[in-house]
């Protein structure tokens, strides 16, 4: 499995797009979150012609992992382009009913159907299904708005836009692990999660590798830096965009 960094801020980018992991496992091509990151993808070209379909999973419909939406089309005209979101399974309305909302014409030019010559929209059919051979888990999460942590294949788990939630660690182990990290110290935050809580309540060696990602746009130089001492000699890392992770 290889997976590449497109996004790996929160909310507003800077030094890194917003939300927005490729990965490539047994032949298929996933992209996870449609942040600004999406606009790397012009970067993997080399990437995306071994393919000819792109599925995105959608963790939930923020836009900060939403808004890269505009920009896809381009890279995926040629493909079939399959996207699944939590739709029924934690909201009122459907992943298709909230991307044509968001795409509506008075917003962007061309809907969401005619990106590619073929696509479709569902809802995560159920908390463990399979795309092509790759075995996808989902996982509800707390935060402002349903957000669900996603699984390939038991090895790779993907959790942002997520309060700390110690108890749905119990039991669970993978290669490599991207949690989100919004502050350091923690602060009592109702909507994410801070790096003393991955440390001091997350079981880090259930995890090969752990990377942040979902940075706070808030942070200096100092910060990042802050971070990278309290991270020293942990199996914990800062994401960053262009990184690739083999695993
Ligand atoms: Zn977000
Ligand atoms: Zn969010």
């Amino acid at each position: 499995m290889t997976i590449h960094i497109l996004g790996a801020a929160g909310w507003i980018p800077g030094v890194n797009e917003t939300s927005c992991i490729m990965v490539e496992n047994k032949g298929t091509l996933f992209i996870l979150d449609a942040g600004t990151g999406l606009s790397n993808l012009r970067k993997y070209r080399a990437v995306l012609e071994k393919y000819d379909t792109v599925y995105l999973l959608l963790s939930h419909y923020h836009l900060d992992h939403m808004i890269g939406l505009i920009y896809v089309d381009p890279f995926i005209r040629e493909k079939k382009f399959r996207v699944y979101g939590p739709g029924r399974m934690a909201y009122p309305e459907t992943t298709e009913e909230y991307l044509h909302a968001f795409l509506r014409k008075e917003f962007f030019s061309r809907s969401i159907d005619t990106f590619s010559r073929d696509v479709q929209i569902r809802d995560f059919p159920s908390e463990s299904f399979f795309i092509e051979d790759t075995k996808i888990t989902v996982a509800g999460q707390t935060h402002s708005a349903p957000s669900f942590r996603i699984t390939i294949d038991d090895r790779f788990i993907y959790a942002t836009d997520t309060v700390f939630q110690a108890e749905a660690w119990d039991g669970i182990s993978a290669d490599l692990l991207f949690h989100e990290c919004w502050e350091y110290e923690t602060s009592g935050h109702d909507r994410h999660t801070s790096l003393q809580q991955l440390k001091n309540e997350l079981p880090l060696t259930s995890f090969g590798k752990i990377y942040l990602i979902h940075h706070n746009p808030d942070w200096s130089e100092e910060d990042f830096q802050k971070i990278r001492e309290m991270t020293e000699g942990t199996n914990i890392a800062l994401a960053e965009d262009g990184m690739e992770i083999r695993i």
